[in-house]
């Protein structure tokens, strides 16, 4: 057997030579399903997709050949390990929009939000550390956690976000155990997975809490201005630069495809971000970020997003509706923003060990268990709505319920 025959379910030959991190790294359970989920017939509810059928890509394929024809040696060449300036400048702008003042030179560019959890993660944990989320928590982030050997300590939410007493006692506790806390990670508006978003008064008390206890705090913000009802609540660091790193992301308001991101940090942590992330890629792509600055200067991006705004809002209904409909005898959440619904089913049934039966029905979604580092959450379920149109929206939940009541009758 040759070293490159090694992979998939075969024998690892390198077993006994990997770093402790990397047997933390698992692919999850549910992968494997998800590419049968992505063929055709099933109606995915599972992934976080944005729905890029909403924007105008002509106007965009003629941006991307202007940008390449008439910048073509900067844009194909290496850049800033910071990220260009005249992007960083327009992010000041968006995050405006939040409450936040910020100068360009606070923010790190970053290939998605994604590279941010994981430079942050590096800066700052060893293995043992404590990091405070909420329960749940997005699984991509639990995911880099784990990656770095993070203990995650979860805080229950209600339907007005993280519960600040509950946040109190959790790190009062870990505080008499002698265990180090060193930040907690938020998602405050239209949680993923919750739904739920951080109410105004919450967020200056959170804050107060983690400032006694000595702990940093993590905003991950993709979703702030897809609300559809009101305009974005302030950020937390709005309200204390010095004790929060703000993370945002083009994903969810443009494109994922660009792979844009950042980090809004204090300037000490600001410089080991920029150092971490030089160490790992040397630099952002130059093009899509001259790409996103373009986009920001020559099209109405404000106008768009309330496009995806009406979207969103359209096929939340849709899900709404069809859970109303077609399984009353679980609960949920109304989001009022955001891709993500969150659903407890009737008591004694598993998510996770419906799944199959539900792609078989040619439906997916995904387990609440992917969402507690603890692996609990199996009575709960993440259903997207994003994606799918209205109409499939309603065609998967009927499916699903189909495949409820069959596990009720069990
Ligand atoms: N944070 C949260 C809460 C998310 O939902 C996502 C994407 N699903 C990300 C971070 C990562 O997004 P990206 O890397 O595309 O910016």
């Amino acid at each position: 057997m040759t070293h490159s025959d090694s992979g998939g379910t075969r024998l690892d030959p390198w077993l006994g030579s990997y770093a402790s991190r990397a047997h933390n790294m698992r692919a999850s359970e549910i992968r494997a399903l998800f590419a049968v989920a992505s063929r055709p017939e099933v109606v995915s509810l599972a992934g976080g997709m944005p729905y890029i059928g909403g924007l105008p890509l002509e106007e965009i394929g003629e941006m991307m050949r202007r940008l390449i024809v008439e910048h073509g040696e900067t844009a194909l060449q290496y850049g800033s390990g910071q990220g260009d300036e005249n992007l960083r400048e327009h992010i000041t702008h968006v995050m405006a929009l939040e409450g936040i003042r910020a100068h360009p030179d606070d923010v790190v560019v970053t290939t998605g939000s994604q590279q941010a959890l994981d430079l942050v993660t590096t800066v700052f944990i060893d293995p043992g550390d404590v990091i405070v989320a909420e329960a749940p928590s997005y699984v991509g982030a639990l995911g880099v956690f784990r990656a770095h050997e993070a203990d995650v300590v979860h805080v229950p939410m209600d339907e007005n976000g993280l519960i600040p007493v509950a946040l109190a006692s959790t790190l009062a506790g870990l505080k008499a155990e002698g265990r180090r806390v060193k930040f907690l990670y938020t998602v405050p508006n239209y949680h993923n997975p919750g739904g739920v978003t951080l109410s105004l008064e919450r967020r200056p008390q959170i804050l107060e809490i983690c400032r006694r206890f000595g702990v940093l705090v993590l905003e991950d913000n993709p979703y702030g201005l897809l609300g559809f009802d009101r305009e974005p609540l302030p950020a937390m660091r709005s309200m204390d630069a010095e004790g929060v790193i703000y993370l945002g992301s083009f994903s969810k308001t443009f494109a994922p495809g660009f792979r844009v991101g950042w980090a809004a940090a204090p300037h000490a942590v600001r410089d080991k971000l920029v150092l971490a992330s030089e160490s790992a890629i040397l630099c952002p792509s130059n093009a899509s970020q001259m790409a996103i600055a373009s986009y920001l200067e020559h099209s109405d991006w404000q106008g768009q997003i309330k496009k995806f705004r009406e979207q969103y809002r359209e096929r939340r209904d849709a899900m709404i509706h069809a859970l109303e409909e077609f399984i009353p005898e679980a609960s949920w959440n109304v989001p009022d923003g955001g891709f993500y619904v969150w659903v407890k089913l009737p008591d004694g049934l598993d998510a996770k060990a419906m799944l199959p039966r539900a792609v078989t029905a040619r439906v997916a979604y995904v387990p609440g268990t992917a969402f507690y580092f603890d692996g609990s959450g199996s009575n709960y379920m993440r259903l997207s709505y994003c994606y799918p149109t209205p109409e499939r929206i309603r065609e998967g939940v009927q499916r699903l319920a189909g495949v409820v009541e069959a596990e009720m009758e069990t």
